[in-house]
């Protein structure tokens, strides 16, 4: 490649971990891997194959995914449910033995792995981070290549600290203009999968720029990119700044003084030159974007909740009206009705995509107008996180507003630690997938940001938060 062909982060990124190529793939150098309690099967193949971690301190275990949000007195021995205790308890002992950095259910930095790291500093820019988790684009947000991959493609990592990938094309994401009254990252991100669909970046590296993603906290950042795996995107990514450092500095895992400043002159390199050309571009007009929520089982499927359900008959593509109509009948919608109208049962705050500080402040912020109707839960992604929001009096504010306020973990994101919607109930969440059955057999999905969640757990139906802050 000619030294002054201009590039772009991501160029950067895959150039510098990149090893070799062949056959149209590469092999690359992984920093930071991480693991949850499904990692099980990728140590169980490392044993039966007889092959050790070549690089333990680069590999980080998280138990989140299977742990109880309730009742850990007893720690694993505790969980009720066999399987589950099992899950966790085995992925324990998989990663002691291995000699991987543990944050283990009785750590006092207990977790959701894509919240535990970047509270660590594990998370620094300009690494390649792989997580066995879709949501490992979360750690885009500090200026790294980050993504998801699975089992087997994990214990590879484990035994090599290599990946064999095929490079993804690039995108550039600019989005401009100042954020209304009671508008979030999360509703950014909604409002851009609703424009551009769920495959709108299959195949491509995502990056955000522009004045709005500059505007945004760390913690805003990492909604945005948390969320681009649900826009098909392998990656997304944002370029570091002044925040970013701020964010990383003085964390336990973080670059210490002299080091701190040579790693400081390396991230300072990771912006796109300009003039770089991008295999896609895409924008959008951030003022123009309301509080939003999904109406569908698709995270696309998701309007300004001053919205109604669309008709799949005004929909010409035969494709998209079926799914309408299929995602209508899943979810019990009628064409028409305002969004504002859909009742609800349940209410979730939490998810690697909105249990951070910045979110249970955003959801206090609006339980202290009134009380829950409907059973709403709070479950902050980390320990960390959980402490912070005591010391803030948060706890307390939700506790009264009639919220429950519970311990850390994935919880009623995924349903697998036995936090589950009934079958027919309907949930508002802050989580990052509306599927059929994602929190629950039969569960009905309404995602929103932790405002809007907050909102909707004091009135009982999907509101505009404005209306209620007003
Ligand atoms: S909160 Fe949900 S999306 Fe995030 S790591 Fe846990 S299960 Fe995965």
């Amino acid at each position: 490649m000619p030294g002054n062909t201009p590039q772009s982060i991501f160029e950067k990124l895959w150039n510098s971990h990149h090893i070799l190529t062949d056959e149209g793939e590469s092999l690359m150098y992984v920093d930071v891997a991480l693991a949850q309690e499904n990692t099980l099967h990728a140590f169980t193949a490392l044993e039966k194959a007889n092959r050790k971690v070549l690089h333990p301190q680069q590999i980080f275990a998280f138990t989140d995914h299977y742990v109880p949000t309730t009742g850990r007195a007893r720690g694993p021995a505790g969980i009720p449910d066999t399987g589950i205790r099992n899950m966790v308890i085995d992925m324990q002992d998989m990663a002691r033995k291995y000699g991987v950095t543990l944050f283990g259910m009785d750590h006092e930095h207990q977790g959701i792995m894509h919240i535990v790291p970047p509270e660590q500093g594990i998370i620094q820019p300009g690494l390649f981070v792989i997580g066995n988790d879709s949501h490992t684009s979360t750690h885009g947000a500090f200026g790294c290549l980050a993504y998801g991959v699975g089992a087997s493609e994990f214990a590879h990592v484990m035994a090599t600290q290599a990946l064999w990938q095929r490079k993804p094309k690039s995108m550039r994401i600019t989005i401009d203009g100042r954020l209304g009254f009671g508008v979030s990252a999360k509703d950014v991100i909604l409002a851009l999968i609703a424009k551009i669909g769920v495959d709108g970046a299959t195949g491509y590296a995502m990056e955000y720029a522009g004045s709005t993603i500059s505007a945004l906290s760390m913690e805003g950042r990492m909604t945005i990119c948390n969320m681009s795996i649900e826009a098909g995107g392998r990656v997304g990514l944002i370029a570091p700044d002044d925040k970013t450092y701020a964010y990383v500095e003085g964390r336990p895992y973080a670059p210490k003084c002299r080091a701190w400043q040579q790693a400081l002159d390396g991230w300072r390199a990771l912006v796109t030159d300009a003039g770089t050309q991008f295999d896609k571009e895409v924008s959008l007009d951030a003022s123009a974007i309301a509080p939003t929520a999904t109406w569908g089982v698709s995270p696309e499927q998701a309007l300004p909740v001053t919205g109604v359900v669309p008709d799949p008959a005004s929909i010409k593509d035969d494709k998209k009206r079926s799914e309408y109509e299929t995602a209508l009948e899943y979810m019990a919608l009628r064409p028409g009705m305002g969004l504002q109208d859909i009742k609800l049962d349940r209410v979730f705050i939490g998810s690697c995509t909105n249990g951070r500080i910045e979110d249970l402040r955003a959801a206090a912020e609006v339980a202290q107008h009134g009380k829950a109707v409907v059973p709403t839960w709070v479950v902050p992604g980390s320990m960390s996180v959980m402490r912070q929001a005591e010391a803030e009096g948060l706890d307390k504010v939700f506790i009264k507003a009639g919220f429950e306020w519970r311990d850390p973990g994935c919880s009623m994101c995924t349903a697998i630690n036995g936090d589950y919607l009934q079958p027919g109930e309907r949930c508002a969440s802050t989580s990052n997938r509306n599927f059929r059955n994602r929190q629950g057999p039969g569960g009905r999905t309404h995602l929103v940001s932790p405002a809007m969640a907050a909102a909707a757990a004091i009135k009982g139906h999907l509101t505009d938060v404005r209306e209620m802050l007003r």
